[in-house]
């Protein structure tokens, strides 16, 4: 999916291009895909209406349209958003030839089209007035925003200290935090020589600390390296990463090969060496000792 890093990206290139224009024209390739939560008919509730925001919270992309309507959407897998170049006097488009991996394409009189593509189609595109937004499932109970001031070490201590699971389980909950996929969980926990079967019980303060600080260092450092990058937002920019996609290969740091390991429903890649099982450089023995005494 894309992730926070990528989204960034995406909230930036969609808000200069697409807000402020008045949408001309709707269209889905699949209305499984789209849940309309108005009781008024697609896609005339929203032609005539204006894109007021875009706003990424968390892993979802949110569009304030006039009139009181939001557009959620929730790119699980292989969802995409892609700009089309405006091509004004071109002939409508028929729907019927709109391929079904089109979650929800948007025209503008001014501006190029947007479309959400999912070829899994496991994504949902949610359209709901902004009083029912909190219902949007998922989405109305995602947990602290990772990018912002709520982001704070203390709240960061207080989510992982009811845990009773794996540390890679932990990030990726998106009731907890929001959010973080696959790709930066893997980055996160190099970066804090956290191994991700790690139970969140067994990571001593120092250890909080470290996670915490990675957490903030790997997005931001993403953030503006896919900036710099500025590809077309259906490009996810994952090639600087250092452990994600590379089991097989030799860690930058050390040398020994990353490996690959399924923790729950994932597979993690990890460097065996920086992140051993068991990481005895937070253990303090003679305090243990002293404890033991
Ligand atoms: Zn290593």
């Amino acid at each position: 999916m894309p992730e926070l890093p990528d989204l960034v990206h995406v909230e930036d290139v969609l808000r200069k291009t697409i807000a402020g224009k008045t949408i001309t024209g709707a269209r889905t390739g699949d209305p499984t895909v789209l849940r309309i939560m108005v009781g008024e008919p697609f896609p005339a509730l929203l032609v005539g209406r204006r894109i007021e925001t875009v706003e990424r919270r968390g892993h979802f992309m949110r569009f304030g349209i006039s009139g009181g309507l939001v557009v959620v959407v929730n790119a699980m897998l292989v969802g995409r958003y892609k700009l089309l170049p405006h091509a004004p006097g071109a002939p409508k488009k028929d729907p019927k030839k709109d391929p079904r991996a089109l979650g929800l394409a948007l025209d503008f009189e001014d501006a190029p089209e947007l479309q959400y593509l999912d070829d899994k189609r496991m994504g949902k595109v949610y359209v709901a007035r902004a009083e029912d937004e909190a219902k949007i499932p998922i989405y109305g109970g995602i947990g602290l925003d990772l990018m912002s001031p709520a982001f704070t070490r203390a709240a960061f201590g207080a989510a992982m200290a009811r845990r009773r699971d794996q540390v890679r389980a932990f990030l990726m909950d998106k009731s907890a935090l929001a959010s973080i996929g696959n790709a930066y969980a893997d980055e996160i926990l190099f970066a804090a020589g956290l191994h991700p079967k790690t139970f969140c019980r067994k990571i001593d303060p120092p250890g909080v600390d470290a996670l915490y600080e990675s957490i903030g260092r790997v997005l931001t450092e993403a953030i503006a390296e896919i900036r710099r990058r500025d590809q077309p937002i259906e490009i996810k920019v994952r090639d600087f990463l250092v452990v994600r996609g590379r089991d097989g290969k030799p860690c930058l740091v050390c040398g020994t090969t990353i490996r690959s390991v399924r923790v729950g429903a994932g597979d993690a890649c990890f460097c065996p060496t920086c992140q051993p099982e068991t990481r005895k450089l937070f253990v303090n023995w003679s305090q243990l000792g002293d404890r033991k005494a």
